[in-house]
């Protein structure tokens, strides 16, 4: 009997995944503004809760600046978007060796705003997954359905045509590095945040999908976190749900005090 609690409980601590907490800059945040974040984040978030990883994604202009600035800090650097070419005739496109170089270890693809102002679609989104992975960064792919499509039922049915689209062709190995967010359309930057349950429920989805896809082994390993309106008073709840692994937070990560607070609530 104690034998096989003892298994169980070690089975729980295996499985237990790191909590990521991603804050989206956005289109925020010119040089001096970045500066003062990252100084803010960087006395605040000197250490990191146990069993917490943090992650900044300033836009590309503040990139270089957060490796100088983050020198010694336990904060990682991700981008909000790269293109799938090492080099080349692209105009404004950004490269993943360019990220790296400036200290991205991450990078956010497939952001609904990305979907719904640049018409990116789950097979484009696939093919910068592919390449992220390949030239050695972690990418952020976001999921999530509109309000009309929740309101018509079909929620599961979207999520699972984007988790699909976005994981073809994708490795159990490298499946799992990834970190997907599930990031309803109707709460993102609209104070209207998921119910815990509700997050909880299609984030379960996800995580059987992924076993589905793969294995189970791999679909325990995959950090999933939620995105839309998390705030300092709403994400102990949400990020204490079983399948949810940390949060990707647009407005709240804009001042220190806040995102330092969620990056606290994920211990
Ligand atoms: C986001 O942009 O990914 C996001 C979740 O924004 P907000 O936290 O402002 O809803």
């Amino acid at each position: 009997m104690a034998h096989r609690l003892i298994t169980h409980l070690l089975k729980d601590l295996t499985n237990m995944r790191t909590k990521i907490i991603a804050g989206n800059w956005k289109m925020y945040k010119d040089l001096n503004e970045s500066a003062e974040l990252l100084n803010g984040l960087k006395t605040k978030l000197a250490v990191l809760p146990n069993g917490v990883k943090a992650i900044v994604c300033p836009p590309f202009t503040s990139l270089a600046l957060a490796k100088t600035l983050l020198e010694g800090s336990p904060i990682a650097i991700g981008a909000q978007n790269m293109y799938h070419e090492d080099e080349g005739a692209f105009t404004a496109e950004i490269s993943p060796k360019m990220l790296k170089s400036v200290g991205c270890q991450y990078v956010i693809l497939g952001h609904s705003e990305r979907r719904q102002y640049f018409k990116e679609t789950n097979e484009f989104i696939n093919t910068k997954a592919k390449k992220a992975l390949a030239s050695g960064l972690i990418p952020i792919i976001c999921v999530g359905e509109t309000l009309e499509e929740r309101e018509k039922n079909i929620t599961d049915q979207i999520v699972s045509v984007q988790v699909k689209g976005c994981l073809k062709d994708i490795s159990s190995a490298d499946a799992e590095k990834l970190i997907i967010a599930y990031e309803p359309v109707w709460a993102i930057g609209t104070g209207k945040v998921a119910t815990p349950q509700q997050a909880q429920e299609v984030h379960q989805l996800i995580r059987k999908l992924i076993g589905q896809l793969y294995s189970w082994a791999t679909a325990e390993k995959v950090v999933l976190q939620y995105g839309g309106s998390v705030k300092p008073e709403n994400a102990k709840e949400l990020l204490h749900q079983p399948d949810i692994d940390g949060a990707l937070v647009g407005g709240a990560c804009l001042k220190a005090d806040s995102f330092a607070a969620i990056v606290q609530a994920a211990a």
